[in-house]
C-alpha cells in the first residue's frame, strides 16, 4: 500500500490523502489551499497526480468546509466522474458552499479585470476563477450519501464506515478496510476533530479498537482552549458594558458552525439570566443557509441544544432572532444607534457584509465588537485584535474607538488535551501514526506530545507531496 500527502501537510489547508492499494486509487478529501500570496499556484499546480484522475476509483470527504472539499470541482474539470461519499448533512452544505466558492473566485476576476481597465492596463494575466459557479454545480452530481455507523462497500476491496466528528455539522472520521493485498487492514483518518463537551454539535464519536495507519489533525496540537465558563463570563462583560454605553454589539462570525454556536451561547445565557432578553440580528446570507440546514438535521444535533431550542420557541420574546434576507434591510441596520446585536460574516472581517457594520460602529466609543474565531494574519480582524486604531474600509480610513474583546474558547476544533483524549480510545498503538494538518509547530509540538504521553513509537511528520510505502 501507498500513501501520498498531497495538502494539509505542515499547514492546515489544502487536505488530500492518496491512497493506492491493491490496484484501487482513492482519495481522501479535495480540499482547497487558502490564505498566503502561494495559495492561488498551489491550488493550480494541486492533482497532478502522474496519472489520469479517471484512474481514481472513488473519494471520501470528511467535511465541508472548503479546505477539504473546496479543489472537487477542479478534479471533476479534469475528468473525475467517479462517486464522492459524504454524509447527507455534508451534502447539503456543499449545495450552498461550493457554488459559493465559484461566486467569490468570480468577483474576485471581475474586480480584477475593473481595476486594471480603470488603470488602463490590459486584461493580460489576470486570474481566471480556478471553476466557475455553473462547474461547482455540476459537481454536486458526484455526491453520494453516506450514513454515519453504515458500512459501505466502495469498491471491491474497500470499506469504509463515517462517524461523526462533532466539528461542524456532518463531519465525519472515517474508519477504512481496504484488503487488496495480503491480511485486511484499517486506515483511520481523524479528519478535523471537535471539542467535546460543546454547545451544539455531538461530541466526537469514540475511535476504534485498533488500526494500521493512522492520521491525526493537529490544528490545535500545542494549544488547550479556555473553558467555556470563561468564554461566558467574557461576553456577559462584554455585553453589559455595551449596554450601559447604550451601543451595538458587532460579532464577526464564520457562517458555518460559528453562527450557531453563538447563537446558542446568547440564548442560553439569557434562559439563565445572565443576559436581559435580545434583539438579535444575524446578517449574512450564508449564515442564514446553515443555519436553516443546521435545524434541517435535529438528529445530529446533542440534547441540549434540541432543548433549548424548544425553550426559544415557547419564549420568542426573550430572544428576538431576526435572519436578514435582503441587503435593503441589511443597510437599514446601520440606523439602530443602540442596543442591537448583530452577527455577521465573514469570519475575518475580509468580505461580506461585515464590513457595512464595522464601518458604521467602529468609530462609535459606545459600541463593542466581539471577536470569537481565528483571525488570520493580515486579516482586518486580526488588525483589531492587534490593537490597530485606524483600518481601511472600502479605501477609506476608519477610527477604532469602540472596544474590542476577543473571547477565547470557541473553537470548532479539539485542543492537545481533547486530541491525546481521542487517541487514548485506541487500545494499543497504531502501526504508523501520521500528524498532519497543523502550522509546523503545532503539528512538531503534537507529535512529541504522543511519543510522551501516549509512549507510541512510530509517529511522522509528512511533508508534503511524500509518499509512504506501508
Ligand atoms: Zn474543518
Amino acid at each position: 500500500m501507498r500513501m501520498g500527502f498531497l495538502g494539509a501537510a505542515g499547514e492546515v489547508t489544502g487536505s488530500c490523502t492518496l491512497v493506492e492499494t491493491g490496484g484501487t486509487r482513492f482519495l481522501i478529501d479535495c480540499g482547497m489551499f487558502q490564505g498566503g500570496p502561494e495559495a492561488r499556484s498551489k491550488n493550480l499546480r494541486a492533482l497532478n497526480f502522474g496519472f489520469d484522475v479517471r484512474e481514481i476509483a472513488f473519494v471520501l470527504l470528511t467535511h465541508a468546509h472548503i479546505d477539504h472539499s473546496g479543489l472537487l470541482p477542479r478534479l471533476a474539470i479534469l475528468g473525475y466522474r467517479g462517486p464522492v461519499f459524504a454524509t447527507p448533512a455534508t451534502i447539503d452544505l456543499l449545495e450552498v458552499l461550493l457554488p459559493d466558492s465559484a461566486h467569490i473566485q468570480e468577483k474576485e476576476a471581475e474586480w480584477q479585470l475593473r481595476h486594471r481597465r480603470r488603470r488602463g492596463r490590459g486584461e493580460r494575466g489576470i486570474p481566471a476563477p480556478l471553476y466557475t459557479v455553473a462547474q461547482a454545480q455540476a459537481t454536486l452530481q458526484l455526491l453520494k450519501p453516506a450514513a454515519y455507523g453504515q458500512t459501505l462497500q466502495v469498491a471491491e476491496t474497500v470499506q469504509v464506515r463515517f462517524h461523526d466528528a462533532g466539528h461542524i455539522l456532518g463531519s465525519s472520521w472515517l474508519e477504512v478496510t481496504v484488503s487488496g493485498e495480503g491480511r485486511p487492514r484499517r486506515l483511520v483518518f481523524s479528519g478535523d476533530l471537535g471539542m467535546p463537551n460543546r454547545p451544539v454539535l455531538r461530541d466526537p464519536e469514540k475511535v476504534v479498537a485498533e488500526a494500521d495507519v493512522l492520521l491525526i489533525e493537529s490544528t490545535y496540537g500545542d494549544r488547550q482552549h479556555r473553558s467555556l465558563p470563561e468564554t461566558e463570563d467574557e461576553i456577559v462583560a462584554a455585553f453589559e458594558r455595551t449596554r450601559a454605553a447604550h451601543g451595538n454589539l458587532v460579532i464577526p462570525s464564520f457562517a458555518v458552525g460559528r453562527t450557531q454556536e453563538i447563537i446558542y451561547l446568547l440564548a442560553d445565557l439569557v434562559r439563565r439570566k445572565r443576559l436581559s432578553p435580545l434583539k438579535v440580528y444575524v446578517d449574512s446570507p450564508m449564515a442564514n443557509e446553515a443555519t436553516r440546514i443546521t435545524l434541517a438535521h435535529p438528529e445530529l444535533l446533542d440534547s441540549e441544544t434540541r432543548e433549548l431550542i424548544a425553550w426559544l420557541r415557547a419564549h420568542p420574546e426573550k430572544m428576538k432572532l431576526e435572519f436578514v434576507a435582503d441587503v435593503d434591510r441589511s443597510k437599514a441596520l446601520n440606523e439602530i444607534r443602540s442596543g442591537a446585536v448583530i452577527i455577521s460574516a465573514s469570519g475575518m472581517c475580509e468580505a461580506g457584509r461585515i464590513k457595512y457594520h464595522l464601518r458604521e460602529n467602529l468609530p462609535r466609543s459606545e459600541c463593542s465588537i466581539l471577536i470569537a474565531g481565528f483571525q488570520a494574519a493580515g486579516t482586518l480582524g486580526r488588525r483589531l485584535v492587534d490593537g490597530a486604531r485606524l483600518v481601511n474600509i472600502f479605501g477609506e480610513p476608519v477610527p477604532v474607538r469602540a472596544r474590542i474583546y476577543t473571547v477565547g474558547g470557541l473553537s470548532a476544533h479539539a485542543d492537545q488535551g481533547a486530541l491525546l483524549g481521542w487517541l487514548r480510545g485506541f487500545h494499543k498503538a497504531p502501526g504508523h501514526t501520521f500528524v498532519v494538518h497543523g502550522e509546523a509547530a503545532a503539528s512538531g509540538n503534537f507529535a512529541k506530545a504522543i511519543q510522551d504521553e501516549l509512549g507510541w513509537r512510530t509517529v511522522h511528520l509528512p511533508r508534503i507531496g511524500e509518499y509512504f510505502d506501508l
